[in-house]
């Protein structure tokens, strides 16, 4: 058994995981709390508590605390943190006693915030916690080399908020953060839904919608699915064919916010290090750069090449795991 484990938590909108350099992925779970409205007790956390969106009786709701990139409930956020962090330990047998952990909090958190979570994590026992930049995480966890003087730019598309990040030296040198990602794609389906068809259908239909038949803006072979939802005007359930070509148009506001945020960063770019964005290009992380075609259609749009991260929905998990030994020379880099 470890006694001091080293791990790291990436703290998302959408997902929490948390990764260890011996084992790896430890946990992966929805950032979803659900809690009685009477007793505030939790009810459930993680993959059980997301499950319930949606279906749970008027005295159960389930929350995601992180939702929009900032800390809404810092109550809700930090008891899930711990339970979470308690079944880890019982489920990897690997002792959670005086960890050292190093924590990837969503880039919209404030320093009051910040605080906060580090206090929460280090109530849980940890010896050292260390908060790290997200973008830094993700490079880290795509394998780019961000400690040399060489210029990474990192997309990462999450939940609620998607990042677009210069990294030279282990510094930040330029950020631009939007608060649209994954979910704000879910909402515009359920949108176009309900004025194309007259059905309603809820966020969990929405994402699988996205994930099934969803696509960048580029041509490709068309594909259906069948939804079923609750039709407005007889208020029965209703199963429609929805086509990829009618959901890609309902993603195109959202996408081209993406792409907007991407070239103004871009532009912002010192010209000393836009030689190494030609050549190395842009990195592609975050489950929202899952979407069929994104990076054929990012490539299309800016002229440098778009990569994707080994595993996008790990690389700040693993990012953050591995970035301890390079802490200390970032935070000297960064002075
Ligand atoms: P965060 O870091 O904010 O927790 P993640 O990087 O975990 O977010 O990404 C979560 C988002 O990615 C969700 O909105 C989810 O619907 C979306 N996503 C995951 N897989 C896919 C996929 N295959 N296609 C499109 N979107 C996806
Ligand atoms: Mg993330």
């Amino acid at each position: 058994m470890l006694s001091n484990a080293e791990i790291g938590i990436d703290l998302g909108t959408a997902n929490i995981l948390i990764y260890s350099k011996s084992k790896g992925i430890l946990l992966n779970e929805p950032s979803v709390v659900a809690y009685n409205t009477e007793t505030k007790n939790v009810v459930a956390v993680g993959k059980e508590a997301k499950e319930m969106v949606g279906k749970t009786p008027r005295n159960i709701i389930p929350v995601r605390p992180l939702r929009d990139g900032v800390i809404a409930d810092y109550d809700m956020t930090a008891q899930m943190l711990k339970e979470l962090l308690k079944k880890v330990s019982k489920k990897s047998g690997l002792s959670m006693r005086k960890p050292t952990v190093v924590i990837c909090t969503p880039s919209g958190s404030t320093s009051v915030e910040r605080r906060a979570i580090h206090n929460a994590v280090k109530s849980y026992g940890a010896k050292h916690v260390h908060l790290i930049e997200e973008p830094i995480a993700a490079a880290i966890g795509a394998d780019l080399p961000v400690d040399e003087p060489i210029a990474n730019v990192v997309v990462d598309i999450g939940g609620g908020t998607s990042e677009v990040a210069i990294i030279s030296f282990g510094g930040v040198v330029s950020c631009k953060s939007i608060r649209t990602g994954g979910d704000v794609m879910d909402e515009e389906i359920i949108q176009y839904v309900r004025k194309a068809y007259n059905v309603l259908i809820g966020e969990r239909t929405a994402e699988q919608i996205k994930m099934e038949i969803g696509y960048a803006l580029i041509d490709h072979p068309e594909e259906t699915m069948e939804v079923r939802g609750r039709d407005m005007v007889t208020g029965l359930p209703k199963t429609i064919e929805l086509k990829s070509t009618e959901i890609q148009q309902a993603l195109k506001e959202s996408l081209d916010q993406l792409l907007e945020t991407i070239r103004a960063t871009l532009e912002e770019c010192p010209p000393e290090l836009s030689g190494d964005i030609v050549d190395h290009g842009v990195i592609l992380t975050g489950g929202g750069s899952l979407l069929n075609g994104m990076q054929e259609w990012l490539s299309d749009e800016i002229s440098v090449p778009v990569h994707m991260a080994p595993s996008p929905l790990e690389s700040v998990a693993i990012g953050t795991g591995r970035s301890l030994k390079m802490i200390q020379k970032l935070q000297k880099a960064s002075k």
